[in-house]
């Protein structure tokens, strides 16, 4: 089960979110049969999103990711709901450039820089909120820190990270956003990020069987560390034939004429690859 855990230290000037997310990402690895590269990238994005669905205020908001830095993976597309369920995908699930310099896989380098990390809030308003900022690495956690720090005034630190075993299924998959509440202690913020170098790397403690429990009491155990909630999350697609059919009605009547011509027509989910199909006669009935 993937699971985020809601949790607060030093009486509430530290705002925690950690992430076990394996079998999220496990199951758009195989979805969208991901290079090793490509689920690190995308289960990294993923991690990050289905955390900053949990922060939407109201049950019915949306929140979409896209990074494209101008890298072999094209575009990444994240979307998740308050509940932290999250779909999304790569361009190229194939990419999959040789490790980086550190020995690792080179998800900075597959993204690139030239670019932007956009979020759109769907807030039920009549325009979306939406913000852009420069990406910083294409490591997505950099970049969603910088989005924290620079948009929404709220100094974060981000770590997402992705182990992939040697038949290509994801070993382990998780992540951490810590965030400094207004007024908290500045030393507090070295504190931490100290003893985030200081611990393993995420994914591997993960993969060694950690708990989401363990590691924030490694990292929190004499800062008053409250959990408060666990909450269930998953990798979900919520399209439906319905759906499809009403964005296709949405293009409009001189859009549906045009594709009238072809005999069948079939439409694949981006998110999960179900496939629907209309013949002309379903698409007559549209159009009257
Ligand atoms: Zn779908």
């Amino acid at each position: 089960m993937s699971y985020i855990l809601r949790a607060t230290a030093k009486g509430g000037d530290v705002r925690i979110f950690a992430a076990i997310t394996t079998e999220m990402v496990e199951k758009a690895r195989a979805t969208h049969n991901l290079s090793a590269t490509a689920s690190a990238a995308l289960g990294r994005f993923l991690t990050a999103g289905s955390i900053m669905g949990l922060m939407l205020k109201s049950k019915e908001d949306t929140l979409t990711l896209t990074i494209n830095g101008g890298g072999e993976a094209g575009n990444l597309v994240v979307v998740a709901n308050s509940s932290g369920n999250v779909k999304g995908y790569i361009s190229n699930p194939f990419v999959d450039p040789p490790l980086n310099n550190k020995g690792k896989l080179d998800v900075g380098g597959a993204i690139g820089i030239d670019g932007t990390l956009n979020v759109i809030k769907d807030l039920g308003l009549k325009e979306p909120y939406s913000s852009q900022v420069p990406i910083r690495t294409g490591e997505i956690g950099d970049d969603i820190a910088y989005y924290f720090t620079v948009s929404e005034q709220t100094p974060s630190a981000v770590v997402v990270g992705v182990q992939v075993d040697t038949d290509l299924s994801i070993k382990s998959a998780g992540g951490l956003i810590i965030q400094m509440m207004p007024g908290a202690d500045p030393l507090l913020a070295d504190l931490i990020t100290y003893r985030l170098e200081e611990i393993p790397q995420l994914s591997k403690l993960i993969g060694d069987g950690k708990s989401g429990e363990d590691i924030l009491n490694m990292l929190f155990d004499d800062m008053d560390l409250k959990i408060f909630e666990k909450i269930e999350v998953g990798y979900v697609c919520d399209c439906s034939r319905e759906r499809v059919e009403r964005a296709l009605i949405s293009m409009g009547r001189e859009e549906l004429e045009s594709i009238k011509e072809e005999e069948d027509i079939e439409i694949q989910c981006h998110f999960c690859n179900t496939k629907y199909s209309f013949t002309k006669k379903d698409i007559e009935e549209m159009i009257k």
